[in-house]
């Protein structure tokens, strides 16, 4: 599904010389290469504060303890993405509540937004899922007018853009009130290891952030709240400043094999490929333009609409295609997350999307012969 060997290739010499530098510095934690990181992250982001951390479930959770949200707080969030979302929700004690999706873009419908508002809202959690925003427009509006906050889960979004509707362009991550993210080995701006971060514009909310990752210190040994442990390490840290400047080249690599697989799927049956929605650049195409940034490509999802979705899964594995499905079960058919609140009829999309949705390979190394027999094989099981 990923190619981290040979995307380290390309940055070999950089990445072992930097790797060994910070060996022989021994500032393992809070060094200087975390801090130079955390200011070049800002800049590409244009955020004001960007704050390390030890992974993006992390980021998520720490975001919403940094807001001070509270036991019984009622957080809207999308039944389908990554668990991650909602575990932290559930583990703060506050209540999730998930809804459903929109069937082309795959985030979170506004329109389920809004009938999910009840006094005890707090907060409404969008999450770029695959790489393309959700509708900012909208939630932002939702969230202005109940006074609402927004966490955005950019795990899967870094580097893409979302383009207002009075002509501004902003990156994801830079939207909402606070923002978190992950650098898992296999996310667009990937480590060699676990990371994080949380992003804000707010000087008052990334100070009370900064205390919350450091055990709730803001003086030494005094420490003011709950906090937790949290934190990037300077390996990590010198690998993801030498990944960063890269970061726009990826995204474009990613875009043009999804311009690939897309031009192979044209017109076959039972195949819907992905939707790039609003491109930023104004042309109403639907193709995947590198200047509109509005879709990084984090995974490139086909829904397989003939009912043989799994059946494809299981031919592109015996031919050696690898693929994925994100996600096989909706977050409210969870045992865990399961309420008495939720009603089936209140999930028609992501109900359908578990059933149909499927990830062909999608990284920074694919080559023309690879998507060619991938999806040669695809479009050979799917005419059959
Ligand atoms: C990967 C991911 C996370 C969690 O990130 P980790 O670094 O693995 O903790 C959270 N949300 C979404 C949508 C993700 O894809």
């Amino acid at each position: 599904m990923v190619d981290l060997k040979g995307q380290y290739e390309q940055i070999k010499e950089q990445v072992n010389s930097s790797v060994l530098d910070v060996i022989n510095s021994t500032a393992f934690i809070n060094g200087p290469e975390v801090h130079s990181f955390q200011k070049e992250l800002e800049e590409y982001l244009e955020v004001k504060h960007v704050i390390p951390c030890a992974n993006g479930t992390d980021a998520l959770q720490i975001a919403m303890m940094g807001l001070g949200l509270e036991p019984g707080d009622e957080v809207i969030t999308a039944d389908f993405t990554f668990a991650a979302t909602v575990e932290v929700i559930a583990l703060l004690r506050l209540t999730p509540v998930l809804v459903d999706v929109e069937p082309d873009s795959f985030n979170i419908d506004p329109e389920a937004i809004k009938k999910a508002i009840t006094p005890k809202t707090k907060a409404i959690v969008p999450v770029h899922l695959f790489g393309q925003s959700a509708n900012m427009d909208e939630i932002m509006a939702i969230a202005n007018k109940h006074n609402l906050y927004v966490i955005e889960d950019n795990a899967q979004g870094i580097g893409s853009s979302y383009k207002f509707s009075n002509g501004t362009t902003t990156k994801t991550g830079a939207i909402g009130h606070v923002a978190s993210t992950s650098f898992f080995p296999s996310k667009n701006l990937g480590c060699y290891g676990d990371g994080g971060a949380i992003f804000t514009n707010n000087d008052d909310l990334a100070h009370t952030i900064r205390g919350v990752v450091n055990h709730g210190m803001y003086k030494r040994y005094h420490h003011d709240v709950v906090g937790v442990n949290s934190r990037l390490d300077s390996i990590q840290a010198t690998i993801l400043r030498a990944k960063l400047p890269n970061l726009d080249h990826y995204n474009n690599a990613r875009r043009a094999a999804a311009r690939k697989y897309n031009k192979a799927f044209e017109g076959i049956e039972n195949i819907i490929t992905p939707k790039v929605e609003g491109n930023s650049c104004g042309t109403n195409h639907n193709t995947i333009c590198d200047t509109c940034n509005c879709h990084v490509f984090h995974q490139y999802t086909l829904r397989i609409t003939n009912g043989k979705r799994d059946q494809l899964a299981q031919h592109l594995n015996d031919n050696g295609v690898p693929c994925g499905v994100y996600y096989p079960i909706p977050l409210h058919s969870q045992k865990a997350y399961q309420d008495t609140r939720y009603n089936e009829a209140d999930f028609p999309i992501t109900n359908q999307l578990v059933k149909e949705v499927l990830s062909l390979p999608m990284h920074t190394e694919l080559d023309d012969e690879q998507i060619e027999f991938i999806t040669n094989t695809v479009i050979n099981f799917v005419k059959d």
